[in-house]
């Protein structure tokens, strides 16, 4: 039996982490799950998974939880301090799946106790790539990618020497908008944006996915979990999803990982590594699917990707900013002050802030506390009524 903590386990990748967990009850052991605000859930979702420790991120439901999980030998505790707790607790396997910067010092701590780090907050590379790697380095940390693009690159190169990968292809599905006329995409509503096609995801990176934020926040994320230079990395749009993602070595090859739109692949890949196990997904039948398409990206339509190979180039805290910049932009979105096409001007207008005075250094979790904090401030001084950066 492995033990295994489940942070964001009440959203979607922890919904899905906990299906799993539940079909494979016989080989793991459940230590804490954490969860923002959504109470009923976490509460149902510990009591399924027979958790040892819950942990509610927002301190003011604290009570509810407790009220709950009164007939359970459950302990419970509340607040980011308990969070942050929490992620230092050893454990075999710690699965991240909390949403955006909130989500990257509980990676930081994770790295150092638990012996296999299965992220999905795809933040924590993005924002702190060098930093996180140099602690899993340091405390022999298994690094498992669950972003599916990223578990399919992981799946592709076991056994294979990185030297001889000449290019790593990343696919993206193109999202709601793929085919919508530019002109169009300045009114488009968050609820338009949200309706992924193809993927069942969390609201944030659902919207992310339909600007292709999300794909940009890949492509750094790529960068920094498999180190290899940025003119060996494309996007490729692959509509149907079944193509996950593609490495191309030196003598022609090219390992493509293929399976259904559905997170159960890649979070049971990570939750069993480096073991296979039979899970419940659905399998792929070809007659039935008849083709796989592939489009090339629309820079105008979608400037993420171009802002993305900047912010690489950039390195430092680059990564951070963007990230801050990207949420922050995502924020006024939903709130109604920013069209669907200003997200990109404003966190090309905060990266270019950035580039003025960027200077390469180590970095560190302060560091990035920091200029999270002020590039968001930065934002909401410069982005006045409906928009303008
Ligand atoms: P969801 O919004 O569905 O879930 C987010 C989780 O984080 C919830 O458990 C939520 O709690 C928790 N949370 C939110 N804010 C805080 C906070 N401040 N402190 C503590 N916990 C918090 O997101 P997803 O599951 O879609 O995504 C999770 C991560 O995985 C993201 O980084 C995303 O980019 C990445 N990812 C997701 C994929 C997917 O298929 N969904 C695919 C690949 C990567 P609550 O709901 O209780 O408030
Ligand atoms: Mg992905």
């Amino acid at each position: 039996m492995k033990s295994v903590s489940v942070f964001g386990a009440t959203g979607s990748i922890g919904c899905t982490a906990a299906k799993i967990l539940k079909h494979q009850s016989d080989k793991f052991n459940v230590e804490v799950i954490t969860g923002g605000s959504n109470v009923l859930q976490l509460a149902k979702t510990a009591i399924e998974l027979d958790a040892k420790h819950v942990v509610i991120a927002d301190e003011s439901l604290l009570n509810e939880l407790q009220k709950h999980l009164e007939n359970h030998k459950i302990t419970i505790s509340a607040g980011r301090n308990a969070l942050l707790e929490a992620a230092s607790r050893p454990v075999d396997i710690s699965l991240q799946g909390i949403v955006g910067f909130a989500g990257v010092e509980c990676s930081l701590i994770a790295a150092r106790s638990t012996k296999t780090l299965a992220l999905a907050n795809k933040e924590s590379l993005v924002c702190a790539g060098p930093l996180l790697r140099s602690i899993c380095t340091e405390h022999k940390t298994t690094l498992v990618p669950v972003d599916s693009e990223h578990s399919a690159i992981f799946q592709c190169l076991q056994g294979e020497d990185l030297r001889t990968v000449e290019r790593i292809i990343l696919t993206a599905s193109g999202g709601p908008f793929l085919n919508t006329p530019m002109h169009e995409l300045s009114d488009v509503t968050a609820e338009q944006a949200a309706a992924h096609p193809r993927w069942k995801m969390g609201l944030r990176i659902s919207i992310d996915s339909a600007s292709m934020f999300n794909k940009a926040m890949e492509l750094i994320e790529t960068k920094e979990l498999f180190d290899i230079s940025s003119d060996k990395l494309e996007v490729i749009v692959q509509p149907q999803s079944i193509i996950h993602s593609m490495v191309g070595f030196n003598d022609g090859a090219i390992m493509a990982h293929m399976g259904p739109a559905d997170m159960t692949g890649a979070i049971g890949y990570a939750l069993n590594y480096p073991n296979r196990e039979t899970l419940p997904l659905e399998r792929l039948d070809f007659s039935k699917l008849g083709r796989l398409d592939f489009v090339s990206v629309d820079p105008n339509k979608f400037p993420a990707i171009q802002i993305a190979e900047h912010v690489i180039e950039l390195s430092g805290l680059a990564g951070a900013v963007f990230n801050a910049a990207k949420e922050q932009a995502l924020d006024l979105f939903l709130s109604g002050h920013l069209g669907f096409l200003e997200m990109s001007l404003v966190v090309e207008r905060a990266i270019n802030e950035y580039a003025k005075n960027s200077h390469n250094r180590t970095v560190t979790l302060d560091d990035l506390i920091d200029i999270d904090n002020s590039t968001r401030r930065f934002i909401q001084k410069n982005v006045k009524g409906n928009c303008h950066v």
